[in-house]
């Protein structure tokens, strides 16, 4: 057997392949992470060309690996079989890709993928080395041969091992992971190629038959030029790949969570982060049904402070937001983890309950409640050293099995009503004899629904308008249009007794805009007959709540009935007003911006802080019903009606007594130079058409009319 011949490798070459190998380990890394993209097709294409160039990094790196041999002849390489050694390690890169892109790295998905990795690798290898044809052939160390397929089959599982550990990395460890990985793996696949090449044995005095193939002293360097360039060029699009798909996702995330937060805030109470009603709403509507389905009880506990009016009143809104939060906190504390504890209204909260609630649970649970709101409240400052105490009402309503949950809150509600009759501080348990008040709730807000739709069961709505005449000379200087509702079987029903109920149901829109559209089209009709007239409107809180819906209906009635907008001035309660201070008056803001004036309706029952009210573009106070009425008697009525006379004035609002039902009172009005008298002294609210008759025949003989009403036109000063 001839003397084989002692290999010498050209160092540069081998530092060469050394890192061609270690970049293509850089790049498919890269790759395998952009190969599990969740788009299908995204995904198919970066695994053929992540393969492909993969593929020729790895097999560039032992083409070169072999042009780094040194050997006393002249060699070529044949062209086909080059060829079949690139095919080789093109798909060694395919199985490498499709393995990575696995969600994760079981026991047999990692031995079956180094297994097939390293045999497309000695594939590769031996193909390649085949592709040296020479005479005679080469004599193979098979121990050698062996070694270099263990050596490979370690470097494939190593790489398995490594990338699947390195997805586990945050983002700025896992580069610094990939270079050193990328430099350990390129170590792994030289050293698989040169224990192959070790394991060939060239005898001395071979020829190669080969010379005409693939050959020249530049090759080596030209084909790691050009890997190096695909590798680069891979490289720098998967990641931008990457970046454009970070940008995606955080703009998904960042979506994401505006969503969610938007839909949180739509269900919660700003005040105090409780459920809202929408909220109750919908888990009252599944627990109810849960009930029918599953026989799950069910039951709600409504909870009504007693007298917090009061405390706003006298404390302040701030103190009065932060009982409300206080007594939130207390709840909450009570209440179990699946339970729904919700703020329907200012100090209305209702608690609903699933699972084990007989009755002398609720009752104990009730109780706890009114124990826990018993505490004092330490940190709300209160008038004197006493710290304030409160108490409540609860009402006590259980699921029958049966109808809709909604009804529950009516039944709630009533039983609260009941417990506050008797006294308060208590609870009482809903009873069907209470049920009348809920049925004819429902009946009513149903008619009025009918009524508003114009259907022959509902009724008729009007409005009734009551004159408001100057206090010095008795000009009629305006109306003011209110609400009636003759109903086809209970007959005349007041507006205190429905605009609830519309408040309520949440018919409180449409029937406002009925009136703005009514008083509208009234001022018109008003105008024909050479009337002109001011009116009046009562705005409900709900109203103040939907300024874009409110302020778009103004603004079309104005224009389609061609109303001046100083004809019409809106009332406002004065606790309305006062409710959520800053988001009203950009609601009034909006109004007055339209041209409307503005009036505080009953002055002197809500709280009002100076400040606030100065800001508020309006131009004028009613003072409530309940001073006039005690003018004559009470020596307090009297100084309270003067304070506020002189504050309005002080504020350049004007002031109107409302009413006025005895001479005695006018004349006290009229000393303390009120600008406004409106009572059934002057005239009951009536009918348009009475009103026009009242206007021009006799009765109005000591008011005169229709001039003054200019004349306040033009003083802008509110009806
Ligand atoms: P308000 O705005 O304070 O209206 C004055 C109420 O006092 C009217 O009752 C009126 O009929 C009554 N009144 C007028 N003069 C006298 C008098 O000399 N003595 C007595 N005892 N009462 C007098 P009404 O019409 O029953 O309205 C009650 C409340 O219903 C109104 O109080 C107002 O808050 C509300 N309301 C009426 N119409 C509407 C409406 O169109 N929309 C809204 N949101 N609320 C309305
Ligand atoms: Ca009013
Ligand atoms: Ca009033």
């Amino acid at each position: 057997m001839p003397a084989v011949l002692a290999l010498r490798f050209d160092p540069a070459v081998v530092v060469l392949s050394y890192l061609t190998a270690a970049f293509a380990a850089y790049v498919a890394l890269d790759l395998a992470q952009r190969v599990r993209t969740p788009d299908v097709l995204v995904a198919r294409t970066w695994w053929i060309a992540g393969s492909l160039s993969m593929g020729t990094g790895i097999w560039a790196m032992h083409f070169v690996g072999m042009l780094a041999l040194k050997l006393p002849f002249l060699v070529g390489y044949d062209t086909a079989i080059t060829l079949l050694s690139w095919l080789a390690a093109v798909g060694v890169s395919a199985i490498a890709l499709r393995v990575a892109a696995r969600e994760t790295l079981t026991p047999t998905g990692l031995a079956v993928g180094s297994l097939s990795m390293a045999a497309g690798i000695c594939a590769m290898h031996y193909t390649g080395m085949a592709a040296l044809v020479l005479a005679p052939g080469i004599q193979w160390n098979w121990a050698l041969v062996a070694a270099s397929a263990a050596v490979a089959t370690g470097a494939s599982a190593a790489a398995l091992c490594i990338f699947f550990g390195l997805r586990r990395l945050p983002r700025a460890w896992a580069r610094l992971g990939q270079v050193v990985a990328a430099l350990v793996m390129g170590a792994a696949v030289a050293g698989m190629h040169y224990t192959g090449m070790a394991a060939a044995g060239i005898p001395e005095g071979s020829v190669c038959l080969s010379e005409n193939g693939l050959a020249g002293d530049n090759l080596g360097g030209l084909v790691a030029g050009a890997t190096f360039a695909l590798l680069l060029l891979t490289l720098v699009t998967s990641a931008l790949d990457a970046r454009s798909e970070r940008r995606t996702n955080r703009l998904q995330q960042s979506l994401k969570a505006a969503t969610t937060e938007l839909h949180e805030q739509a269900l919660r109470d700003a005040l105090t982060g409780l459920a809202n009603r929408q909220l109750l709403d919908d888990r009252l509507q599944h627990a109810a049904a849960r009930g029918r389905r599953e026989g799950v009880r069910l039951a709600l506990l409504a909870v009504n402070l007693d007298g917090f009016k009061p405390i706003n009143d006298s404390f302040g809104l701030a103190a009065g937001d932060q009982v409300l939060r206080e007594v939130a906190r207390r709840l909450q504390g009570l209440a179990r983890g699946d339970d729904t504890l919700a703020r329907l209204a200012a100090d209305e909260f209702v608690l609903m309950l699933e699972g084990e609630v007989g009755e002398a649970t609720l009752a104990q649970v009730a109780q706890r409640l009114l124990d826990a709101l018993a505490e004092p409240m330490i940190d709300v400052p209160s008038a004197g050293s006493q710290p304030l105490r409160l108490s409540a009402s609860v009402g006590i309503a259980l699921y029958d099995g049966s109808g809709p949950g909604e009804a529950l809150i009516a039944q709630a509600d009533s039983a609260v009503q009941s417990a506050k009759r008797a006294g308060g501080n208590g609870f009482a348990f809903f009873e069907a004899h209470m049920q009348a008040g809920v049925r004819e709730q429902v009946e009513l807000a149903r008619d009025l629904r009918a009524a508003l739709a114009g259907e022959p069961g509902g009724g008729r709505l009007a409005l009734h308008y009551q004159p408001k005449v100057a206090g010095d000379q008795g000009d009629v200087t305006g109306v003011e249009a209110l609400l009636r509702w003759q109903h086809p079987q209970r007959g005349a029903v007041g507006p205190a007794a429905f605009i609830p109920i519309a408040e309520r149901f949440g018919l409180i829109m449409p029937l406002g805009d009925w009136v703005i559209q009514e008083a509208c089209r009234q001022l018109a009709a008003w105008r024909r007959q050479g009337l002109q007239m001011r009116v009046a409107i009562n705005l409900s809180v709900q109203q103040l709540r939907q300024p874009d819906a409110l302020v778009r209906h103004f603004e079309e009635m104005l224009a389609q009935h061609d109303i001046d907008a100083r004809q019409l001035t809106c009332e406002i309660t004065e606790s309305v007003a006062m409710d959520d201070a800053s988001a009203t008056e950009r609601t009034l803001q909006r109004l007055a911006a339209l041209g409307l004036s503005l009036s505080i309706d009953d002055f002197g029952t809500g709280y009002s802080s100076l400040a606030y009210l100065r800001r508020l573009p309006v131009s004028q106070l009613k003072i409530d019903r309940s001073f006039v009425q005690d003018l004559e008697t009470s020596a307090d009525a009297r100084a309270i009606v003067n304070a506020v006379i002189e504050l309005a004035h002080a504020l350049s609002l004007t002031v109107v007594a409302e009413g006025v039902e005895t001479e005695g009172q006018a004349a006290v009005l009229r000393a303390k130079r009120c600008d406004k008298l409106q009572g059934y002294l002057f005239a009951r609210p009536m009918p348009a058409d009475e009103l026009a008759r009242w206007a021009t025949d006799g009765r109005a003989s000591r008011l005169r009319f229709s001039a003054s009403v200019y004349a306040a036109l033009d003083e802008g000063a509110g009806v």
